[in-house]
């Protein structure tokens, strides 16, 4: 992004933070931000971008909150006993989960059909996020 923090705007800065020129993630406007991480909690400052030219929605303005939200899941949460929706959730490691996930659409395509598994993104789903789903052979992606 060649963006530029707007005039008389500092990003935060500190011995233990880096600011990186990103965008909000949120909708498919993509407003500009630098966002400044290492210190909590993380900060932000609207670019002046295209879409946005130095400003932000409430919920662009909120996102970094969400970053220390004492309810935030950092890890994935697998049903102890898998396919028992009444089973408690347990942590379990990325690996885990992704195999999960591969057997259940596996599950799902022999007993319903290939084409009964697909997946709907949004304007902020950008074609370098959608290339890995994509990879699963035959998933429809539907961007909405
Ligand atoms: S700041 Fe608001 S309008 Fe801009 S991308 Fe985020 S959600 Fe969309």
């Amino acid at each position: 992004m060649s963006a530029a923090l707007p005039s008389g705007t500092a990003a935060p800065a500190g011995p233990r933070t880096r600011t990186t020129e990103t965008h909000c993630p949120y909708c498919s406007l993509q407003c500009g931000t630098a966002v400044t991480a290492g210190d909590r909690p993380a900060t932000l400052v609207p670019l002046d971008s295209p879409t946005n030219r130095g400003g932000l929605c409430s919920k662009g303005w909120s996102a970094t909150e969400l970053l220390d939200h004492p309810e935030r899941l950092t890890r994935p949460l697998v049903r102890a006993v898998p396919g028992d929706r009444t089973s408690p959730l347990v942590q379990a490691g990325w690996d885990e989960a992704f195999d999960r996930v591969v057997a259940a659409i596996g599950r799902t395509r022999a007993r319903y059909g290939r084409d009964v598994v697909g997946c709907f993104g949004g304007g902020s789903l950008t074609r370098v996020r959608v290339y890995p789903v994509r990879e699963v052979e035959g998933l429809l992606v539907v961007d909405v």
